[in-house]
């Protein structure tokens, strides 16, 4: 006679449970605040919290892309919104450093530097962050240019977070390139957007604009520095 102390509705039950306490740890999943707060960057928290709340519905549409990976930041809380609904965040950059930190350059930083190569490298740092949010079977590295990543793109995109090289033709360009790959009702988000000169570069602004003035994206409210439009 079987002396075993648990029935097969004891399994059921148990199954249950175990299957409700993975559901609500997947949605109660929230982006990593104290590792983001170690990473490198130039991204507020708050601007990383907008980023994951719009990522969370923008992956449900489609796999999301950012361009400029730097250390991970933004990583961290795309991913984690990605990571939450099994989507994907392609994160492009070529780890070289941007014009303004390569050495003598005001965003500079020794610690970015590859001795053996003697140039700025940023993919080990960002491969650490990945690891530490695990989020490595989320983020798919593109460790080249936009332009060249773009070339044989055919997946449409839910999101598109431009935060790469500030030159008016690069920020330019990484709009052109990208934004017919935005599904209808998908998001394009900017970083560093200024208004006024004084408050820093005009680039992102005028390719802020640019944006709205095509009829193609309403626009919602910002988020210190990030422009979120989303296309209708
Ligand atoms: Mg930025």
């Amino acid at each position: 006679m079987c002396v075993c102390p648990f029935d097969a509705l004891d399994f059921r039950i148990l199954e249950l449970s175990l299957s409700t306490t993975y559901l609500l740890v997947v949605l109660t999943m929230k982006p990593d605040i104290e590792l983001a707060n170690q990473i490198k960057g130039f991204l507020e928290e708050e601007e990383g919290m907008r980023l994951f709340e719009i990522a969370s519905k923008a992956c449900k549409l489609g796999p999301c892309l950012e361009i400029g990976s730097y250390c991970g930041k933004s990583a961290v809380f795309l991913g984690a919104a990605c990571k939450q609904n099994n989507s994907i965040l392609f994160s492009i950059d070529h780890h070289g450093g941007s014009e303004e930190q390569q050495p003598g350059e005001e965003y500079f930083d020794p610690d970015l530097m590859d001795p053996q190569t003697g140039r700025v490298d940023t993919f080990r740092a960002f491969r650490i962050t990945i690891e530490k949010a695990e989020l490595e079977n989320t983020v798919v590295p593109l460790v080249c240019g936009s332009k060249t990543a773009v070339q044989s793109w055919a997946t449409p995109l839910g999101l598109v977070f431009i935060d790469g090289g500030h030159a008016y033709e690069t920020v330019y360009s990484d709009y052109k390139m990208w934004v017919d790959h935005i599904i209808n009702g998908g998001y394009l988000l900017i970083h560093d957007i200024f208004e006024h000169p004084e408050d820093g570069g005009q680039a992102p602004f005028q390719v802020y604009q640019i944006a709205l003035n095509s009829g193609l994206f309403r626009e919602l409210p910002m988020t210190r520095t990030l422009g979120v439009l989303q296309r209708v």
